[in-house]
């Protein structure tokens, strides 16, 4: 049975340019970037070409940038960074009800310290209203984070919009584009944004590794004191292979942007198109326009999450019930939760099909005719 892999918001797979671009990195050039001798210098410059790559894509300084374990310690980094270096300003932040935990139980630990967050709510399309922002916006506010795609329902938030009203404002403005990263234009300077986290693995790249970009003058800490690496904002020895697996990956993920975004809106299309036709009753959680083009997140009437998956796996087909870090416990999904009500059905019956590397049209439309046959046994008595 061939297995057919749409969990890509969850990890991708290693792109194989990506790897054969790590692999002399891992082999032959170990020296420590820090090292002055030509082992060193070797590594060093490895580092700064993908710092140079890094910056450019998101039209940053390549000073901008700080290298990092991932999305998560990219998050941590920016939050508690600024948390900690303003709180003589203020000790409040904003953020939405629907982030990722390496945002919401950062917030939540800074809660413990003493820090005051507001959680705004979203609407039923998951997006955060600009009215609620400006109302709880405050002279105590030193953090705005609000993501910039949402990794379960796939929701854009109106990220421009945020930035151009933080002009105003003295609080620094942070977004998670760790799903958004490689399909959806990212400007920093356009975008009015201060604080951005990506992750590597989310784009084909390496596991563990990904970046913080931090504005010029930006005021925060560091949550590792060590060495002098990433200009004292990150202490470690760097990550040489995975940042050279990065860079290739960010290369690639430039490169392909515009062909993917096409292709994965087809997808969408057609899984729709087939469950139309095989008349399964499904419902879209997300807005239409404003959305992911990789993510699709449906609620389908009858069924419940544990049968649906399970059911699925045994069909060769791995999806999920949105967050990995949710999925596996029986906590319902935070983000539905907030797009829907906690007694909503759409709670305990909807799942993420994510598309991505290696997904031709042909599985796509076999994945949606299992789902279908999947939905009506479950459904068949209700
Ligand atoms: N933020 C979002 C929106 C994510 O989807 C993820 C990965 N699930 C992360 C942060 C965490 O990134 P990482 O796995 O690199 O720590």
């Amino acid at each position: 049975m061939k297995q057919i892999y749409l969990d890509h918001a969850a990890t991708a797979p290693l792109h194989p340019a990506v790897l054969d671009s790590m692999l002399p990195a891992m082999r032959e050039d170990f020296g420590n970037p820090s090292s002055i001798h030509g082992f060193g210098r070797k590594t060093r410059h490895l580092v700064d070409e993908a710092r140079h790559v890094a910056a450019k894509a998101i039209g940053a300084k390549e000073t901008e940038i700080i290298f990092t374990s991932g999305g998560t310690e990219a998050d941590n980094l920016a939050i508690l960074g600024v948390a900690r270096a303003n709180s003589s300003r203020g000790k409040h932040i904003i953020t939405t009800q629907v982030e990722h935990h390496a945002v919401l139980h950062t917030c939540e630990q800074l809660e413990k310290e003493g820090f005051e967050v507001t959680y705004l709510p979203v609407d039923e399309k998951g997006q955060v209203g600009l009215e609620d922002l400006k109302e709880a916006l405050t002279d105590q506010t030193i953090l705005v984070t609000i993501m910039f795609g949402n990794n379960e329902v796939g929701t854009v938030q109106p990220i421009k919009e945020i930035g151009e009203m933080l002009k105003e404002h003295p609080a620094y403005f942070h977004t998670d584009a760790v799903q958004a990263f490689g399909l959806l234009p990212i400007n920093v300077e356009e975008q009015g944004i201060d604080f951005l986290s990506m992750s590597s693995h989310k784009i084909n790249g390496p596991k563990g590794v990904g970046f913080l970009y931090a504005r010029s003058g930006a005021n925060f800490s560091t949550l590792t004191y060590g060495g002098e690496q990433e200009r004292k904002r990150r202490a470690g020895t760097e990550n040489v292979a995975g940042i050279v697996g990065l860079k290739t990956a960010i290369e690639l993920s430039i490169e392909e942007a515009a062909e993917k975004v096409s292709l994965y809106i087809s997808f969408k299309e057609t899984m729709i198109q087939v469950w139309q036709e095989e008349e399964v009753r499904f419902e879209i959680n997300s807005s239409a326009e404003e959305t992911l083009p990789h993510v699709l997140n449906v609620y389908f009437p009858g069924t419940n999450v544990e049968s649906l998956l399970v059911n699925l796996d045994l069909a060769g087909i791995a999806v999920s019930s949105g967050s990995a870090c949710t999925a596996g416990s029986i906590d319902p999904s935070h983000v539905l939760v907030a797009m829907f009500g906690k007694d909503s059905d759409k709670i305990a019956s909807s799942i993420r099909f994510s598309f991505g590397l290696g997904n031709t049209m042909e599985d796509i439309t076999q994945a949606a005719k299992e789902t279908a046959k999947v939905v009506k046994r479950l459904t068949r008595n209700k």
